[in-house]
């Protein structure tokens, strides 16, 4: 049989390592192989490993909490049981994580991030991502049983019947469109944050997984919630080029390490490791209070050799930008980081359309609710990325699809600068209106600007940036409807006209589908 992974992350390469014990597969990434959210993850991933002072039962009650009351919990229960496993066989490829000398956590040097009560996060210095990314696409290569289409993006669904049969691209290497069909095939295109302004994402995280499942019928949900980081790298005025570049992180890590956040008055005002929506707020009320852009984040209590060795990263990325965070305190603000909605899965990582799967970020399996609990996400894609695979095996069709290829039309219909222009009109848009504080006034006006701006772009796209950018207006659209229709705050969503969570009439889910 032919499984087709549309994504080279975590989620992506873990579906590939187990789907090529059984079946032909095949990985396409829009950019290079490894170049994803997951080689820029720093903190580290999240696993009850110390079964001493800690617990997967912990785990399970600290994610529980963290989603303010939307966690599925049979989902959450195979996130921290089997993440255990699946981190183990992660540490047997070769990934080498930060080492103690201590008995507790097996040998691993595990901190605490925010709203976990154990220290329970493995990490790699602040590259724990990239170890990954190089561990799982390492194995993947030395396998050799995996075909990689690198710069080659997905468009849509190749469908037969009402199933999915496979996808069409765009090769970017060739500038033609081809086919790819497939018995089943696995989304794992990560995060959509590009639709803001300020963001941690990398800049093809624009949604295009979710979009597509969503123009093929499938369920998406919790689209509402997207979770603001409270701690990204300010550029000062001289880096101002920078600007169009995803912001830098500071990790959670940083706070867990004894990190304080001070205001223009150098004042402590918000618990440093309370939930990142409640820091995100309050940085973010600073700030206007203030009519600053940034808040600082001082690590005066950690001496100069443990920021070094403990964020090498950072120190460096820093030190690049003229700061040297050993003396001085990094002018960090929120930026948006992370989707907990998506393409809505089971436990097995199944959708509502026969042949289509989703792991990672990309999908909505029920383990985040409305606020993800800081390093589950790495910890979702290994888990799922596994589990989507196994599911996939039962898909064996009688699939007709032919592999096509047509040369793409040399003039795409848009000039470059009309695009960056509608696309920062998206995220400016979704940052003033659909960001961190949200209200009927907000977010009725968002949807106007992008109501305006879908009659200019519908045509069918000819180039990787008219589909980004149409990609981007969809997920816009579906995050700003579902932040609009859910009236009441509850974990990353906070609307200022209605503050408080309201369990009658909200402790459910939001559904969104095309209709036909
Ligand atoms: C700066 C930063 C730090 C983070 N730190 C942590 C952390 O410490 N711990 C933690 O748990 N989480 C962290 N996260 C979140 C975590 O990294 C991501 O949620 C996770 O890596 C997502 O993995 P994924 O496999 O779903 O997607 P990704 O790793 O983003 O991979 C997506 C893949 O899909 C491909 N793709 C996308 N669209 C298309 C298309 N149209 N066609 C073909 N291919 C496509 C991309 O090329 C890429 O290969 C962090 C995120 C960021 C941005």
């Amino acid at each position: 049989m032919k499984i087709l992974i549309v994504g080279g992350g975590i989620a992506g390469l873990r579906a590939a390592l187990t789907a090529s014990r059984f079946a032909e597969v095949s990985v396409l990434t829009k950019g290079k192989i490894g170049e994803t959210a997951t080689e820029k993850a720093q903190g580290g991933i999240a696993a009850a490993i110390d079964q001493i002072k800690d617990s997967t039962e912990y785990h399970f009650e600290d994610t529980l909490v963290a989603g303010a009351g939307l966690c599925d919990e049979r989902a959450v229960r195979v996130l921290v049981e089997e993440g255990v496993d699946r981190v183990r066989e992660l540490i047997e490829m070769g990934a080498q994580f930060d080492r103690a000398e201590t008995e507790a956590g097996g040998g691993f040097a595990l901190a605490l991030e925010g709203a976990h009560k154990h220290r329970r996060i493995l990490h790699a210095g602040d590259s724990t991502g990239l170890e990954i990314e190089k561990t799982l696409a390492g194995r993947v290569m030395a396998e050799k049983k995996v075909k990689i289409f690198q710069q080659t993006v997905s468009l849509d669904f190749l469908m037969e019947n009402g199933r999915a049969a496979g996808v069409i691209a765009l090769d970017l290497n060739s500038d033609t469109f081809k086919t790819f069909p497939a018995d089943a095939v696995i989304l794992a295109t990560g995060g959509v944050c590009q639709i803001y302004l300020y963001t941690t994402n990398p800049l093809f995280a624009t949604g295009d997984g979710v979009a597509m499942a969503y123009r093929a019928g499938c369920v998406l949900t919790d689209m509402e919630f997207v979770q603001f980081h409270p701690t990204s790298l300010v550029h000062s005025k001289e880096f101002e080029d920078l600007i169009a570049l995803p912001q830098f992180l500071i990790s959670e890590a940083v706070r867990g390490e004894g990190g304080r956040l001070l205001n223009q008055k150098g004042e402590r005002f918000v618990p440093e490791l309370a939930p990142r929506d409640v820091v995100s707020r309050a940085i973010f009320d600073e700030m206007r209070k203030e009519k600053t852009d940034h808040v600082f984040l001082s690590l005066s209590s950690l001496d100069a050799e443990q920021i070094i060795n403990r964020f090498p990263l950072i120190y460096k990325t820093c030190r690049e930008r003229g700061l040297d965070i050993t003396r001085d305190p990094i002018p960090v603000a929120p930026a948006a980081h992370y989707f907990m909605g998506g393409i809505k899965t089971d436990i097995e990582a199944k959708t509502n359309i026969p042949g289509i799967f989703a792991a990672g970020e990309c999908a909505s399996t029920g383990v985040h609710g409305a606020n993800r609990l800081a390093s589950n996400s790495l910890l979702e894609g290994l888990v799922f990325g596994h589990r989507a695979a196994l599911a996939a095996k039962s898909q064996k069709t009688n699939n007709n699809s032919q592999t096509i290829q047509k040369f793409k039309d040399p003039k795409p219909k848009l000039k470059p600068n009309e695009i960056q222009r509608y696309k920062l009109i998206i995220k400016t848009a979704m940052w003033n209106g659909t960001g961190i504080i949200r209200s009927k006034e907000s977010l009725t006006s968002v949807l106007h600007k992008l109501e305006m701006i879908e009659k200019d772009l519908s045509f069918d796209p000819n180039s990787a940036e008219e589909i980004e950018v149409k990609n981007m207006l969809l997920v816009a659209r579906l995050i700003t409807r579902a932040a609009l229709d859910r009236e009441e705050s509850r974990g990353a969503h906070y609307r200022s006209d209605f503050p408080l969570p309201d369990d009658l009439n909200w402790k459910r889910h939001l559904v969104y589908k095309v209709s036909r």
